[in-house]
Order: structure tokens, then C-alpha cells, then sequence
């Protein structure tokens, strides 16, 4: 027992932090302010440790992510070892009490704020950057991809003036724009209006958002390898395996998924039956660090590239990204980089490396003092 980082405390937090414009939409969502809903845990000596998970700003669903984490999993971590992170992840995911209400959902969203702040412990005890903890930057330079220019809340040719200055000015070799709106065919008509802007040689990526049925993107697939898309993000509903399916074999683009897929098992079925083509964990899903290195292993195995998606807005998958050998590319929005003591940092299109140790999550005071919410009703 280290008992330099015996846990002493376990203390969540909710911010609320305004997104670019005020106000973005996908064909799902609506959203004027991201959740950064997590702990911050305190050790003996000192040292600690902040993790979050990623939401839409919605207080009364944002308070049961911080009642599981003080009330169902504070308990079990008090004067436990905070560096041995494997362990206590074994321990709160089995806790029958909570796994009985929720394998996945709101208890698993809090254990990956919980995980995410053992892992900013382990790292910092270590002096270390998350990075350098797991191994070392398995490339020279990680590319990012700009998402925050092809919001579906903007007009066809907004997106494609922000995509083409985020390429020509920015840098960036890559974007990804929203489509999946009630009108299928506008989208077609807006994603050649972006390539166009963009030029034959940039990346592009589109993302529905688990709207569209399959009869609908069937019906759109014949006509998407005019534009030479990355990807086409989660197509049909996100849990919809068999539709997956038979959209893998019959669609040309790939197929991208996993920002809504809670768990290892989870990823094990999709992969295994051919039902995605770019592997897309999320620590703030999958219940942490801890397991999106198993799903990261599991794409490797299959040989399948990883993209981590960013609902922590890249401050820990950028250190993820850089270290596992079967991440590529990373995406990047930089609603909240700036509540942070080391933000990310792109520069020409590719990610800074993380210097200081931890895994990128420490929060700086002015960030609670401008966005802290109530975790309780008063
Ligand atoms: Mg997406």
C-alpha cells in the first residue's frame, strides 16, 4: 500500500461551459453549453486527480452522474490505493448494488469520470504524462480532424466556408461535417457543396448521428463514393447490429461507430461481425481508461483503426491517441480546452504532445468559478 496516494477524498463537480456560436446541432441533438461532469480526488500527500465525462448541460440528469459518483462509489474508494487503478475499476463495476441498476448509462458515465481521475493520479505519482505511463507516443505527429466547422445548425455554404478556411488557413488535412436531416437529399447536395469547397485532396468525413433507418441509408449510399468520403458516421441507429450488418456489406464508404456503445462486450460484437470499418471508443462512455484500452487492444487484433471520439473534447484521447499503436487520426472541438492548465493544442493540423504529467485533466480554478453548477439541489 502506497500511502502517498491513499485516497482521501472524493469530490464531483458539474461546469457548464458555453459551445462556439452559443449553440450547435447535429441531427440528433441540440446543444448551447457542454457538461463537464466529473470528480476531482484527493490523495494523503497531496496529489490530485481530475476526471470527467462528457454531457449536454442538463442539471437534474448531470446530478445522477454525481450522486452514483459520491454516493455509490466515494465510499468504496475511501483510503484504497489510487494508483491501482485496475483493481478499483474491478471493484465499482462489480459493486452489485450499482451494476444491478446499470451495467451501462449513468453509472457507467461516472465510473469513467472516476477512472479517468486514478489515471490523472497514477500519471502524476509517476511524474509522467499519460502518454509516457502507457508506453510512449507511437507516432511522431498525431493528425487531427476539425469537427466544429459542419454543424448542422449552419447553411450548406457556411460549412463549406468554415471547412475550407479550416483547411487552406487553419491546416488541417481533414473535417467532418453533420448530415442525417430529415432531407437526404439537401445532405447529398451539402456534402458536394463542402468537397467542392475543399478541394480532391482534403479528408472528409459526415456523421448522422444514428438518425437515418436503413431503408434511408441505402438508399443514399449508391451516390456517397462520388464525394471519396473517410467515413460515414454512425449511419443507423447505434445499437442496431444487424442493420450494421447489412449496411457493411452492401455500402462502399466505411462505416464508423462507437461514440454510444457503453462496453467491451459491446465492441467485441459489432467488430467481430463486420459491422464497422473505424473503431470510435470514448473514455466518457466507456466507463474510462481502463476499458478503452481493451477496445483499443480488440481493433488492433482486428486490425481495424481507431479513432477516439472526443466527448472530453480530446484533453485525454489525445494522450490515448498518441500512445496506442492502432489509433490514427483524432478529431478535434475546442469548446472547453481553455478550462484546462494544459489545453490541447493543435498546430498545422497536427496535435501537440502533452508535457505535464498527468492525464490532461486538471482544471483550473477560474473554470469553477466561471461554469461550477450545484452537484445538489440547495
Ligand atoms: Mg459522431
Amino acid at each position: 500500500m502506497n500511502h502517498e496516494t491513499s485516497i482521501t477524498a472524493v469530490e464531483p463537480f458539474i461546469l457548464h461551459v458555453p459551445v462556439t456560436g452559443n449553440m450547435i446541432q447535429d441531427s440528433t441533438h441540440t446543444v448551447t453549453h457542454w457538461g463537464v461532469v466529473g470528480v476531482r480526488i484527493r490523495t494523503a500527500h497531496g496529489l490530485e486527480g481530475y476526471g470527467y465525462t462528457g454531457t449536454h448541460a442538463h442539471l437534474a440528469s448531470d446530478r445522477l452522474i454525481t450522486s452514483c459518483i459520491s454516493e455509490s462509489y466515494g465510499p468504496l474508494l475511501l483510503g484504497e490505493d489510487a494508483c491501482d487503478v485496475q483493481r478499483l475499476w474491478a471493484k465499482m463495476y462489480n459493486h452489485a448494488p450499482v451494476q444491478w441498476v446499470g451495467r451501462t448509462g449513468i453509472t457507467h458515465i461516472a465510473l469513467a469520470a472516476v477512472d479517468t481521475a486514478l489515471w490523472d493520479i497514477k500519471a502524476k505519482a509517476a511524474g509522467q504524462p499519460l502518454w509516457r505511463l502507457l508506453g510512449g507516443a507511437t507516432v511522431e505527429r498525431l493528425e487531427a480532424y476539425n469537427t466544429d466547422g459542419g454543424w448542422l445548425s449552419l447553411s450548406p455554404q457556411a460549412v463549406a466556408d468554415s471547412c475550407r478556411r479550416l483547411i487552406e488557413v487553419e491546416g488541417y488535412r481533414g473535417v467532418k461535417i453533420k448530415i442525417g436531416s430529415d432531407n437526404p437529399k439537401a445532405d447529398l447536395k451539402r456534402i458536394e457543396t463542402v468537397r467542392n469547397a475543399i478541394g480532391a485532396d482534403a479528408r472528409l468525413a459526415v456523421d448522422c448521428n444514428g438518425r437515418w433507418n436503413l431503408p434511408t441509408m441505402l438508399s443514399v449510399a449508391p451516390h456517397l463514393p462520388d464525394f471519396d468520403l473517410m467515413w460515414v458516421e454512425e449511419p443507423i441507429f447505434y445499437d442496431d447490429l444487424p442493420g450494421h450488418v447489412r449496411l457493411a456489406q452492401s455500402m462502399a464508404t466505411p462505416i464508423a461507430l462507437g461514440e454510444q456503445l457503453y462496453t467491451l462486450d459491446s465492441f467485441r460484437d459489432f467488430i467481430s461481425a463486420g459491422a464497422l470499418h473505424w473503431v470510435q471508443p470514448d473514455i466518457t462512455r466507456v466507463a474510462g481508461i481502463t476499458e478503452w484500452l481493451r477496445v483499443a487492444d480488440l481493433a488492433l487484433a482486428f486490425h481495424l483503426p481507431v479513432l477516439a471520439h472526443v466527448s472530453d473534447m480530446g484533453q485525454v484521447h489525445v494522450h490515448l491517441a498518441y500512445a496506442h499503436p492502432a489509433s490514427t487520426l483524432l478529431e478535434y472541438i475546442p469548446w472547453i480546452k481553455d478550462c484546462f492548465v494544459e489545453p490541447i493544442h493543435v498546430r498545422e493540423g497536427y496535435y501537440d504532445l502533452p508535457q505535464q504529467p498527468g492525464a490532461g485533466t486538471t482544471l483550473r480554478p477560474d473554470a469553477f468559478e466561471r461554469y461550477a453548477q450545484q452537484t445538489s439541489p440547495r
